[in-house]
């Protein structure tokens, strides 16, 4: 028989997952139609979420300002493809037991990109509808939403990605706890190199009586940095584009155009590219994630715990300067040193140790 116990012994057990809660399916009545399980499945009455953390050190590189790769591969786009495989396998197992299990992926925010339609269903919203995996997991017992939006538990502070699943099976579920993680420091805010978290602006819905809050991000301001195209978190982009000057707390930018734009340009620049086909996590998420994990460790309040106290420094973050150093280069050659001349006895290449 199906329980709430057996899929949770299943998912910790077998498929090693970190932690797992249920809610029932009622309480998300109220979400908007183009983010509701209802509209996914309409005969759900359970949402299962688990959580794998992502590794501590997979955010040392880029502390250190040395290394990129490991956050990418284990932090964050391969995290993600285990997370896939974990939803399928443990969907495999509610399927074992007769009833239906949707894996939900955590897609890229798919409303951002507009209207979708025409529907093919009729009295059906437009495709694609996205869940917020983060409100899921809220209401599925398993942690909170921090002031800085990212999902927060007791055992691992903001270092968790999510996997859900929609089951027809009736589970019990777990109660929801909030107000217990996120004490409204605003270190994720003072830590954020893409100036994308407002300090007093907040977005909250309210669940069975529990207020979830979190900041109103700005999200292209975000997606700018996360792409890295900001000059203070990216030395690839200051290497590539060493004479472009794109204060990102001046751009006024939606999610889609710094999402297009960042697909643009990622391409372009060499070290991006030897990281991964599409773009990846440039800033190290060293505000919403980084400055959070820090101040709530040294708080002493996250249960993972770690031998050497202050690994990571207390220090302010190392950035890059926002405005170029070169003050003249008459559109040619960047740095001085590398200037050609008009008669052409210089060479107008870039130099070998460019990259
Ligand atoms: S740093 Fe963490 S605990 Fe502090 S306000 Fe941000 S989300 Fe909350
Ligand atoms: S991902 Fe980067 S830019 Fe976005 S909120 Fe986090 S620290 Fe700021």
């Amino acid at each position: 028989m199906l329980t709430s116990e057996s899929i949770k012994k299943f998912a910790k057990d077998v498929l090693k997952v970190d932690k797992v809660g249920i809610a029932n399916i009622e309480r998300f009545k109220d979400a908007p139609p183009d983010m509701s399980p209802y509209n996914i499945m309409p005969e759900a009455k359970s949402v299962i979420v688990f959580v794998q953390r992502i590794l501590r050190g997979c955010y040392r590189g880029i502390e250190e300002g040395t290394h990129w790769p490991s956050y990418q591969a284990f932090g964050y786009s391969g995290l993600n493809g285990l997370i896939a495989k974990t939803c399928y396998r443990l969907g495999r197992f509610v399927e074992d037991n007769g009833y239906e299990a949707v894996p939900v992926p955590t897609s890229a925010a798919l409303r951002e990109f507009g209207p979708r339609g025409p529907s093919p269903k009729p009295g059906m919203p437009p495709r694609e509808i996205t869940m917020n995996i983060r409100i899921a997991a809220t209401l599925a017992g398993v942690g909170e939403i921090g002031w800085s939006k990212v999902f927060m538990t007791e055992e691992f502070g903001p270092r968790q990605r999510i996997g859900v699943i929609l089951t027809d099976a009736k589970l019990e579920p777990d109660p929801i706890v909030t107000g217990n993680l996120c004490d409204h420091c605003k270190a994720c805010v003072r830590e954020c190199p893409g100036c994308a978290l407002p300090k007093d602006k907040s977005v909250s819905i309210e669940v069975e009586g529990h207020k979830i809050e979190w900041c109103d991000i700005d999200l292209g301001k975000c997606k700018l940095t996360h792409f890295g195209l900001n000059r203070k978190s990216s030395p690839h982009f200051v290497k590539h584009f060493p004479g472009v000057y794109m204060p990102i707390e001046e751009q006024e930018v939606t999610w889609l155009e710094a999402w297009n734009l960042g697909w643009g340009l990622f391409s372009q620049v060499p070290t991006y590219k030897a990281l991964s086909d599409h773009p990846v996590p440039i800033c190290g998420a060293r505000g919403c994630i980084i400055g959070c994990m820090k101040h709530l460790e040294k708080k002493g309040t996250v249960k993972n715990k770690f031998k050497a106290a202050k690994v990571f420094s207390e220090k302010k973050p190392w950035e890059l300067l926002e405005r170029p150093p070169h003050v003249e280069h008459h559109g040619f050659v960047y740095d001085p040193k590398y200037r050609t001349s008009e008669d052409g006895k210089n060479k107008f290449a870039p130099p070998q140790d460019w990259y």
